[in-house]
């Protein structure tokens, strides 16, 4: 499968693209675990953009399709991807579209998880997150065996830095001015599923009759 997941922050696409890809290996890429990577190592990618990213700010367009256009090129890409937290804004979703036209690949559909607001706020406020793996706790509903040991790994379990009470609220501004806007443009191309519900089991099960129809 390849699909766009779009959605606010904590509405679960993280989630929904774990379970998917378990489903027929395709993989998961993640602009937002790439960044975080970028900025463990140092990097200059990391440099440039840690600062948009503690602040819960977008990084810039071209710093963004410079590691899609690389990233969509990979070979495990071949076998079907999950676009988790990308493309986040017009120009990128333009800049995608040319992009796979340009490297011959068809998209199936992009989904919008639409999850309310409140939701997304306690769900972020109580996520904590490994800084090994990625993997994704959260203190209510899902906390580690060991409190700040990742059950998978054996890493440090922690509260991201964009997680904080004003980032969240940024986070939150910046997706309803720059991405919500994204919706329209999908469902203009005829390409979009829309699905409300907090489950991702629900929420994989509706992509999954799509895909099927
Ligand atoms: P996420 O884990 O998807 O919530 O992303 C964390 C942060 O990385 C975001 O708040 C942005 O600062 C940055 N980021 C991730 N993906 C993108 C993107 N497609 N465009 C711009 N910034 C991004």
């Amino acid at each position: 499968m390849k699909l766009i997941l779009l959605g606010a922050p904590g509405a679960g696409k993280g989630t929904v693209a774990k379970m998917l890809t378990a489903m027929d290996g395709s993989v998961q890429i993640s602009t937002g675990d790439i960044l975080r990577g970028a900025v463990k190592d140092g990097s200059e990618l990391g440099k440039k953009a840690e600062a948009f990213m503690k602040a819960g700010d977008l990084v810039p367009d071209d710093l963004i399709m410079g590691i899609m256009e690389e990233r969509l090129q990979q070979d495990d890409c071949k076998s079907g991807f999950l676009l988790d937290g990308f493309p986040r804004t017009i120009p990128q979703a333009n800049e995608l579209k040319e992009l796979l036209t340009r490297i011959n690949v068809e998209l199936d559909f992009a989904v919008e998880l639409d999850v309310p607001r409140d939701v997304i706020l306690d769900r972020l406020t109580t996520r904590r997150t490994c800084v090994g793996c990625g993997a994704i706790y959260n203190v209510k509903s899902m906390p580690p065996k060991v409190e700040g040991v990742c059950d998978k790994c054996g890493a440090d379990v922690v509260q991201r830095d964009d997680e904080t009470e004003a980032a969240i609220s940024n986070r939150l501004d910046v997706y309803n001015e720059k991405t919500a806007p994204l919706v329209d443009f999908y469902s203009k191309e005829d390409m979009l599923l829309s699905i409300t519900a907090t489950s991702s089991d629900v929420v994989v099960a509706a992509i999954k009759e799509k895909l099927e129809a």
